[in-house]
């Protein structure tokens, strides 16, 4: 069964480590993801941006397949079912629809109207029983001119938000969505230690995760960050292998242009890549 973040986030934020946010893309994905998680007996968070959502034909088959896999591969670690980057329209769709959780992305809308429009979602969220995360729009980006710093949220406008109620926030430390330049300083734990100061225990959302030295990461978990998003890497992961089967011509010998097993390689290469991300985070044995 499907749980919201808010057991599993404030757990972490206690025990000083952070749930990995996985982005599902397809069934592979969503069953690397959710056998790894019970291998590792740790709490797992199921991302799906809107995108992918649209992808797998729309948020009732995304919540019908994850739920039929939970039941059906015995899945007892805590999961739940999260939106990424959701529009307001987007969220009302996945409250409808059975997610267990929501991110609501009002970052690019003023600080009042992201304000309105988190609040209203609070209020349905508990009414629901579902967890939200809201995000605080970015300020700077290229300060003095300088390219690829990465996005920083100011600690007021992120107190505001945090004070509305919400289960989760992201906000910007120098993180980067996507490849980070050659030139990133790399996160900012000022800014970090900031926002945590004037958020309290808030869960702290790291988005970006890819290409973050581990030293930082784990820096961030012990300045509060409780939840950490995963794409790329499983994509990058499940690319190579899936490309060294191919130019190896497995494909081309014997049944092994049969998807079952054209994906294998790929499958168990997000696996790996959801292994290490759990041992990075802290996240495993927390679900015992
Ligand atoms: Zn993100």
């Amino acid at each position: 069964m499907l749980v919201n973040a808010k057991d599993m986030l404030a757990k972490a934020r206690e025990g000083k480590y952070a749930v990995g946010h996985f982005n599902i893309n397809n069934l592979e994905w969503t069953k690397a993801i959710l056998l790894t998680a019970q291998e590792c007996k740790s709490p797992v968070i199921l991302g799906v941006s809107e995108g992918a959502g649209k992808y797998m034909t729309g948020y009732k088959t995304v919540v019908g397949m994850v739920n039929g896999m939970i039941e059906e591969l015995g899945i007892t670690v805590p999961v739940a079912l999260h939106l990424d980057h959701g529009s307001y329209e987007g969220c009302m769709k996945c409250i409808e629809a059975g997610f267990s959780s929501i991110m609501f992305d009002g970052s690019h809308y003023s600080i009042e109207e992201n304000v309105a429009k988190t609040q209203e979602l609070v209020k349905i969220c508990a009414e629901k029983g579902m967890s939200l995360e809201a995000e605080v729009g970015a300020i700077g980006g290229e300060e003095d001119g300088v390219v690829g710093k990465g996005e920083f949220a100011d600690p007021n406008e992120c107190k505001m938000i945090a004070d509305l109620g919400v289960d989760m926030l992201a906000a910007g430390i120098g993180n980067i969505h996507g490849k980070y330049p050659a030139n990133w300083p790399g996160l900012s734990f000022e800014t970090l230690a900031a926002i945590q100061e004037k958020t309290g225990t808030m869960p702290l959302v790291l988005h970006g995760g890819t290409g973050i030295p581990e030293e930082m990461i784990k820096k961030a978990i012990s300045l509060g960050v409780a939840k950490i998003n995963v794409n790329t890497e499983c994509q990058l992961a499940f690319a190579a292998a899936t490309r060294e089967y191919i130019e190896a011509g497995k494909d081309q010998s014997g049944k092994g242009y049969d998807p079952r097993k054209l994906l294998a390689p790929g499958f168990e290469g997000i696996k790996a890549t959801v292994k290490a991300k759990m041992e990075l985070f802290g996240s495993i044995g927390k679900a015992e």
